[in-house]
């Protein structure tokens, strides 16, 4: 990795990945995401930052331009509330991942990294929240997310046959919910850890002691922290897998177990109230992290309680800053 382009490089993920391979010593990354800098969780003043939309075929050539290794993260995506309620826009996604695998073919880049999701796993196999594990064979027969997880299976198959057909070395990770500092906490397109973080945060520095739980509680999941999932990420890179993987922790929860270990976490009990009608997505879902396991001798580690902490802790500081400032 001499020239990195890092794609979605102003949101989460992307935004992390810029810092960990500054710490890595990659010499020359160039960061790109289509909202101003001053939106951008993360900027670098030493790496090269450009505000482009990679929807445009000519924007991901300029990008992609003397670059030998693409991680694209870019995508319109969010939590439940979000993804249930913009399922065009989601889709919309699939000309970044097309035009993005077309300028790094043309221009004869080395190694290309897609960020796929566990929302591309079919729905039956998530019908309890005693979920068996997903393998990774489980995405077919397809019956993903609608919408979102369309276009993530859409776009995982397309980067396999860009190798098939071009050549070009793809890898794909399935990610199962990244959490961690400095990501989206508010404004509809959190997820769970980072809105219930905001609530529970709300809640002590208002000292209003009720929480809005969406659905009953009983969902369960699986949250991987965002160290983790940079570790598995690049060693997936540097590794020979070409079909998806999952990065992902196995540490399954419910999502009242996950308020409580927030609620642990903040010194406080809180009342909670069900929002049986809100968003919810499957009733279930875990990694089974057999093959990460095999074929790059790692999986996520870091526990839901560490991870929460450092999670908690930035987005008590965002809230108390807000109602502060406004
Ligand atoms: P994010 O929303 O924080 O970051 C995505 C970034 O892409 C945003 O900053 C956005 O502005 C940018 N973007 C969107 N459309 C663009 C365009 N046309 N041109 C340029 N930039 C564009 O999300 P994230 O959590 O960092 O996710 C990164 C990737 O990982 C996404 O592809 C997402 O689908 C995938 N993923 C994330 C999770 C998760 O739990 N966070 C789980 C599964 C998959």
């Amino acid at each position: 990795m001499q020239h990195v382009l890092v794609t979605g490089a102003g949101g989460f993920i992307g935004g992390h990945l810029v810092r960990r391979l500054r710490e890595e010593g990659v010499g020359r990354i160039r960061a790109v995401d289509c909202k101003p800098k001053d939106e951008w969780y993360q900027v670098f003043d030493d790496v090269e930052n450009v505000q482009a939309d990679l929807q445009l075929l000519d924007a991901c050539r300029d990008v992609t331009e003397g670059v030998d290794t693409v991680f694209n993260l870019a995508a319109d995506m969010g939590g439940m509330g979000f993804i249930e309620n913009n399922k065009a826009l989601c889709m919309l996604s699939v000309l970044v991942s097309t035009h993005m695998l077309v300028a790094a073919r043309d221009a004869g880049v080395e190694r290309f990294f897609y960020s796929s999701s566990a929302c591309v796993y079919a729905a039956d196999k998530q019908s309890t929240p005693e979920v068996r594990p997903l393998r990774e064979s489980d995405a077919y027969p397809a019956d993903p997310e609608d919408g979102y997880g369309w276009e993530k299976l859409f776009s995982e198959r397309m980067a396999r046959h860009f190798y098939e057909d071009f050549g070009l070395e793809t890898r794909v990770a399935r990610y199962h919910n990244i959490y961690g500092p400095l990501g989206t906490w508010r404004g509809g397109r959190e997820k769970a850890p980072a809105a219930i973080c905001r609530k529970v945060a709300t809640a002590v520095l208002t000292g209003d002691h009720t929480i809005e739980i969406w659905g009953d509680g009983q969902q369960t999941r699986s949250f991987t922290y965002i160290d983790d999932c940079l570790e598995g990420t690049l060693r997936l890179m540097a590794s020979d897998v070409r079909e998806p993987i999952n990065v992902g922790s196995d540490q399954l929860v419910t999502i009242d177990q996950l308020v409580d270990i927030v609620e642990d976490i903040a010194g406080v009990k809180l009342e909670r109230r069900y929002k049986l009608d809100a968003p919810q997505g499957v009733r279930g879902r875990n990694s089974d992290n057999t093959l990460i396991r095999e074929r790059l001798g790692w999986a996520p580690s870091i526990s839901l309680e560490d991870g929460l902490a450092a999670t908690y802790a930035w987005v008590y500081d965002q809230v108390a800053a807000t109602m502060q400032h406004g």
